[in-house]
């Protein structure tokens, strides 16, 4: 019989090094963690979809769900692949480009976290002070690596802000590799985004998903690119990737086009409150944001991160990879006020008891 060594020397050498990615469930009342929409949709349509034949595998082209997006998105279906959520659709891309895969730190974790398991090689290239692509580090290092795959999520996650679209326009121009513009969190933006430049660059491919936006259960995120790439993604794309629940759902849900709308507005208006509130707090700094959640610096984030715990409040804590910063996400008006008042009480407290020890 083979012994735990034995089995883990069987697993690949890439593999064996990594953890598996924590997404640990902390039960508690107001959880503002994982930039999901705080709005529950009318999930009626659910009903719909439970009476599809469940015998019969999903439609594999989802070709249903791909012209609803479509229309949204201002481009043809053939222009759209689907994924259960984007992070699949980034495994596609690594998958059939491979590398080496360059992306700014911080960024989007899956980015360096699928290129590993795909034995690819990652180049991370620092942002800047204001959190902003830095252009020649940028440049040098697509001309002295050649990435065959470029990731720039923007609005950036942890980060919050949109990268300079100029700067972007200058990367995509200088790759002689594909450029992923992955906008997750363009809803909350105030500019339009990428997908108009599609037409004008073959190299281009966005990622967009659902789940920022209400319906993060349902796993479903998509990529638009030029036909030719589409294609090579079907390619690698396991048959039946998407369900047929969350096809149908996906279908129907994107339909409710003006309460998406309303919600992304209460979420933006939000925002600007959160936002202002926290500046308000002495000792925290607070850096702007165009997504749905907002990243702020503390002195002490573990602390900050645990007493808000103990009061019922879960936020993301990035301390390990940006120093002292936590980032929370917009909930309702009732879950932000709430943050804002213990985040208050526990600055406080904390420098309270600093100028004791002091
Ligand atoms: C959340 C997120 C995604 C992945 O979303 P899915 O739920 O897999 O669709 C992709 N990119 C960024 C930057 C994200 O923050």
């Amino acid at each position: 019989m083979m012994n735990e060594k034995q089995l883990k020397n069987l697993v690949k050498n890439n593999i064996r090094q990594l953890k598996p990615y924590s997404a640990k469930e902390i039960k508690c009342s107001i959880k503002l963690d994982g930039n999901e929409s705080p709005y529950a949709l009318s999930s009626a349509f659910v009903k719909k979809a439970l009476s599809l034949p469940l015998n019969r595998y999903p439609d594999p082209e989802a070709k249903a769900l791909r012209k609803e997006i479509s229309k949204d998105a201002g481009i043809t279906p053939d222009m759209i692949i689907c994924g259960n959520g984007s992070d699949e659709l980034i495994s596609c891309l690594i998958a059939t480009f491979g590398g080496p895969v360059l992306y700014p730190v911080p960024t989007f974790s899956m980015y360096s976290i699928i290129s590993r398991t795909l034995d690819e090689e990652c180049i991370g290239i620092p942002l800047n002070a204001e959190f902003d692509l830095d252009e020649d580090k940028m440049l040098q290092a697509i001309k002295k690596s050649r990435p065959k795959l470029i990731f720039l999520s923007t609005p950036n996650n942890p980060t919050g802000n949109c990268f300079s679209s100029d700067v972007i326009l200058k990367i995509i121009r200088a790759s002689k590799g594909i450029v992923v513009v992955d906008e997750a969190y363009q809803p909350f933006a105030s500019d339009r985004g990428f997908m108009p430049m599609l037409k004008d660059f073959p190299n281009l491919v966005i990622l967009r998903t659902l789940s920022k936006i209400g319906f993060a259960g349902l796993r479903t995120g998509y990529a638009a690119a030029s036909p030719v790439i589409i294609n090579e993604l079907n390619k690698v794309r396991l048959p039946y990737n998407v369900n047929s629940l969350s096809q149908a759902s996906a279908v129907e849900g994107l339909k409710q086009k003006k309460e998406i709308r309303l919600n992304i507005k209460k979420i933006v208006s939000e925002r600007e409150r959160l936002f202002n509130g926290l500046c308000s707090i002495s000792g925290i700094e607070t850096f702007p944001s165009e997504a749905n959640f907002i990243l702020f610096k503390t002195r002490s984030a573990d602390a900050v991160y645990s007493n808000l715990l103990k009061r019922g409040i879960l936020i993301k804590n990035l301390s390990s990879s940006i120093k002292g910063c936590l980032r929370v996400t917009v909930g309702t008006e009732k879950e932000n006020t709430a943050f804002l008042k213990a985040l208050g009480i526990i600055t406080k407290n904390q420098s309270a008891k600093n100028r004791q020890e002091a």
